[in-house]
């Protein structure tokens, strides 16, 4: 979400270009039902008139068009007229292999518009459902909070992560956050009581906010000790290392307890 923040900012630069080339050449990568044809058809002669966000959903709204989404996956990357707006990805290579190229589109000025994918697990919609994403999790209220934890017997990291509740956070995120929280991963959602509520609302909207200015989701305080023998760097607990959620989670033991204290 944070990377997908950087790139709205730089798809900010491709906003009133008309647009004379739409380049899919990867049919995979086109998701809702649409084929190479639909985003040509859709795109060219035309221009795009907003840039928006929700989670890690980055949507373009085409004048007297559809609006296009963009996802990025792990390892996707956006370029305008051949410039980044994130060095590295941490799932990602540094390399740039325009083999990797998935969807491109050239502007009447030369400049270009192009998302590169070594994995291919972004993904070009028209008109995407925007009413299946959760409220943004960097400015999530208190009370939206109480909606996605619920009344679930499934752990907290889980509702966390899943997007049609809560758009925007991953793994490393959710892990950095709850950390910083000092709350286990593994609790059940319902177990979470108001004032433990209100404390990880702050660091959700606190650690989104921060991690955005320091340039990425692996930028956080646990990053460096997500390793075997890492250890906490608030206490210097041995951290736990689990599936939560289906995801690999680091937590500490200590200070994260899985009881309420
Ligand atoms: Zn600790």
């Amino acid at each position: 979400m944070l990377e997908v923040e950087a790139y709205r900012q730089l798809a900010h630069r491709a906003l009133d270009r008309p647009i004379v080339r739409v380049d899919a050449p990867d049919a995979w990568f086109l998701k809702g039902g649409i084929g190479p044809s639909d985003v040509i058809d859709a795109l060219t002669g035309r221009q795009f008139g907003a840039d928006r966000r929700i989670g890690k959903l980055l949507l373009l709204d085409v004048v007297d068009g559809p609006t296009l989404g963009v996802r990025f996956g792990m390892t996707g990357r956006l370029l305008v007229d051949g410039d980044a707006a994130i060095d590295r990805l941490e799932y990602s290579s540094d390399r740039n292999d325009p083999a990797w190229d998935r969807f491109g589109l050239t502007f009447a000025d030369g400049g270009r518009f192009v998302v590169r994918d070594p994995r291919r697990l972004g993904a070009i919609e028209l008109d995407p459902d925007e009413s299946r994403l959760g409220p943004d999790a960097g400015s999530i209220t208190t009370g939206q909070l109480a909606v996605v934890l619920g009344d679930s017997e499934a752990p907290l990291k889980a509702r966390l992560l899943d997007q049609a509740r809560i758009a925007g956070l991953g793994n490393l995120l959710v892990d950095e956050i709850l950390w910083r929280a000092g709350l286990d991963p593994a609790r059940p959602a319902r177990s979470i009581t108001p004032v433990e509520r209100r404390r990880l609302r702050r660091r959700i909207v606190s650690t989104v906010a921060e991690l955005g200015e320091r340039g990425g989701s692996h930028t956080g305080d646990l990053q460096v000790m997500r390793s075997r023998d890492g250890v906490c760097p608030r206490d210097g607990a041995p951290l736990q290392r689990r599936t939560v959620g289906g995801r690999t989670t680091y937590s500490c033991p200590v200070h994260q307890p899985s009881q309420q204290r």
